[in-house]
């Protein structure tokens, strides 16, 4: 019988590339064709409603109903112009994924026939089952209802299907009482309370021109791409978007031929693709290349204000898959797809711009504006240091686990690299006597940050936090992750720290001190407090881990137990003083994401125990046969027992491993129905982290030694070399 696997490389054997015509060469003549942009705004909607939405876009302001059932009129006629017949408001719940739910324009009238109709209600508000969502205990049974609100911070869009159009309309989701049931919500918060903060920072003590400020953010997507006919012959990734076994190829990334290497045909016309897609949606993607890993790639857009990259980056992945179909490929944004050679990551290169247009976080040549530049750059440091391990809970999944926790970068260990340059420029602020100051060298020698500061050059690739020269990397968080939940720590934890650093600096002041010698002063102060967590070596290192342990730093590996740092009194502390998260919202994200992890790996384990025992098991079992046989025959031949060493032993090994196997398959599935039943969420996620997953291991151990040793043609599933070199 042929095997899925034999009939996938056939089928891969004879791929065509398929041919892609973007609507032009020139992306500026159809960049953003399916946004409602601001010049679409400004020819569909009238003059008064164009007014409101702009005022709610700049400054927050909100729309009353009957501009809002202008702006829906506008929106609707911009979107059937443009061939749409269907709305929905497009939301990003607690899964994951983002959602959809499809209402049509169309009305039947009175006199049977019908109009198309989209009022300001159903622009403003929805009202989806929030039960079907996580809610992590917020809905009681007899409200189950939740609702979507338009966010006008991000332009409405149209998604294209092969046989319709759909207007997306980006929203927050809450629950009926209020509580956030997104990550939409939240950040919102979190920009805005960092947003206050650097405008009065930068008001008391640098420019009084400062009225607005904004975060930006560039988001680095890595992704593996596998043949979808070798996906269908792997039910792991089918499943589990990883491989769950799978012997390491021999040849995998140590020839370093991959990175950076010539884009194979099928995957260009992929990206080409992929990419036309993106730019009538206005993602701005801007570089492609190959990355480390066979079959591994990545894209990257201009970085944009945070919630507008953050929905551009969830729409880049759901585009991202859904062109692959096309292509036959399937997109695998998994952590950890495949063992024994790099995962991925989605690099957050984050910082704070000023409505003037400052970068705060690029150092310039003007020494005056340089203590603006250290002021927000010491800050970062603080605040990272005083809360890495709410920064390493917001990046914790079962995924990224696999890259965190293992020895592949960027380790759990929470750490930032600054570059030589800037730690010279911090130690010899902290040398320097400012604190009762009236010696003028020091302070200047510190404010006089020379512009070769903007070397790009000093890179260390291992750090999960680095300064890149005018802007920090977050370089941990996951492939597949949503990064609201890194962005939403990481501006909440910088807005305290601004806060903090106001009122310390101006305690100073009113005691008499200057304002510079009492910046200087307190960032000293901050500097000497978190040092610690600065890190120039390297982070893949033994050395680091005993390193960091001596300095105190942490290293949790696994995710339920880092999750821990969201409930943790300071965390509730800071995120309902900041007012991002109430305590009944914080309480059931952990519940939610505890129970993410639960799930997930219950998925693994039991799709590991079925591969084991129906693929794995049977392959040694039949190859086993073979070989006794040929021995009964040799016997026959009249062949002596030495002649038969090699493959009576070979029987045994496979007896053992296949022993192994099915040893541990039974422990797992035991252990399986004592993770369920613990006294809570946490306890069956820690369960799932300690006894079941552990049994992975033997598990795949056996199972990759049998594929070594059986029979190619008894295998059945796909291997890694044929999955991992695409042409
Ligand atoms: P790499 O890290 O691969 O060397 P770069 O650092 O040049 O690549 O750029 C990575 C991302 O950083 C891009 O998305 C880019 O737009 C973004 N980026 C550049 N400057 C800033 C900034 N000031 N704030 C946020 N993101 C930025
Ligand atoms: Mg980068």
């Amino acid at each position: 019988m042929l095997t899925l696997r034999s009939k996938a490389l056939d089928t891969v054997q004879n791929r065509k590339t398929v041919t892609v015509t973007p609507p032009s060469t020139r992306v500026s003549e159809y960049f953003n064709s399916n946004v409602f942009t601001d010049s679409a705004m400004m020819e569909f909607l009238p003059k008064e409603a164009y007014k409101a939405v702009s005022a709610a876009i700049k400054n927050g302001e909100k729309i009353d109903r009957a501009i809002a059932d202008q702006v829906a009129a506008g929106m609707k006629n911009w979107a059937i112009s443009k061939g749409v017949s269907h709305y929905t408001h497009w939301f990003q719940p607690l899964t994951g994924a983002t959602a959809e739910k499809h209402d049509s324009f169309f009305e039947p009238t009175e006199d049977g026939r019908a109009i198309e109709k989209f009022a300001g209600g159903a622009l403003v508000q929805q009202e989806p089952d929030a039960s079907s969502f996580p809610n992590g205990g917020i809905r009681n049974t007899f409200e189950a209802r939740g609702y979507t609100a338009w966010d006008p911070s991000s332009p409405a869009f149209i998604m294209e299907g092969s046989n319709g159009k759909t207007l997306c309309i980006p929203t927050i989701f809450v629950s009926y009482t209020g509580e956030a049931l997104d990550y939409k919500a939240p950040l919102l918060k979190a920009l805005h309370a960092v947003e206050k903060a650097v405008v009065n920072v930068c008001n008391s003590y640098f420019d009084k021109n400062v009225n607005k400020s904004w975060v930006s953010l560039g988001i680095e997507q890595e992704y593996f791409l596998v043949d979808e006919a070798m996906c269908v012959a792997r039910p792991d990734l089918m499943l589990t978007g990883r491989t769950l076994i799978g012997l390491s190829p021999e040849k995998g990334q140590q020839l370093e031929d991959h990175y950076f290497g010539s884009i194979p045909p099928r995957v260009y016309d992929f990206m080409i693709d992929f990419e036309t897609e993106c730019y009538k949606l206005g993602i701005p993607l801007k570089t492609r290349h190959n990355e480390v890993a066979p079959s591994q790639y990545e894209c990257a857009p201009n970085f944009e204000e945070v919630n507008l990259a953050i929905d551009h980056n969830q729409l880049l992945m759901d585009v991202m898959e859904k062109v692959a179909l096309r292509h036959k490929f399937k997109v695998l944004l998994h952590e950890k797809p495949f063992a024994g050679i790099n995962g991925s990551g989605k690099h957050n290169n984050w910082s704070l711009i000023t409505s003037t247009g400052t970068n705060l976080l690029a150092p310039t040549a003007n020494p005056e504006s340089n203590i603006q530049f250290l002021s927000f750059f010491v800050n970062v440091i603080k605040a990272v240091h005083d809360h890495a391990d709410l920064l390493r809970a917001s990046i914790a999944s079962a995924g990224n686990e696999h890259r965190l926790g293992a020895n592949e970068a960027p380790p759990a260990i929470m750490s930032i690299f600054i570059g030589s340059q800037m730690t010279e420029v911090l130690e010899s602020l902290l040398n320097n006597k400012t604190s009762n100051n009236k010696s003028k060298a020091a302070s200047i020698n510190v404010k006089k940050i020379p512009e070769i500061l903007l070397d790009n050059t000093d890179r260390n690739r291992t750090s999960p936090f680095a300064f890149t020269g005018n802007k920090f990397e977050f370089r941990a968080v996951g492939s597949s992750a949503n990064c609201a939940n890194a962005m939403i720590v990481l501006n909440t934890i910088m807005a305290d720290q601004l806060n903090k650093f106001k009122a310390e600096t101006d305690a100073l002041i009113k005691k008499g001190k200057k304002k510079d010698d009492a910046i200087l002063e307190i960032l000293k102060g901050y500097y000497k407090a978190s040092k610690k967590i600065l890190f120039e070596g390297n982070g893949y290192s033994d050395e680091w881990v005993k390193e960091a342990a001596k300095r105190g730093l942490n290293n949790i590996k696994n995710t339920p137990e880092a999750l821990n740092a969201y409930i943790s009194a300071a965390s509730k502390n800071l995120f309902v003083k900041n007012e991002i998260f109430n305590e009944v919202e914080l309480n059931a994200r952990y519940e939610i994401m505890q129970e993410l992890y639960v799930k997930k790996i219950d998925i693994e384990a039991k799709l590991l125990a079925q591969l084991a025992t129906s693929h794995v098991i049977p392959a040694g079992i039949a190859y086993q046969r073979n070989l006794a046989e040929n021995v009964k025959a040799m016997k026959d031949a009249g062949l002596s027992k030495a002649d038969t060493e090699v493959q009576v032993n070979l029987i045994k090994v496979l007896a053992q491993h296949i022993n192994t196997i099915s040893t541990n398959v039974s422990k797992l599935q035991s252990e399986l129905e004592k993770a369920h039943h613990q006294a809570n969420t946490h306890k069956s996620a820690m369960a799932f982290s300690s006894k079941v997953k552990p049994l992975f291991e033997p598990i795949r151990k056996s199972s990759d030694a049998l594929e070594f040793l059986v029979d190619d043609e008894l295998w059945k599933l796909p291997k890694y070399r044929e999955m991992l070199f695409v042409k």
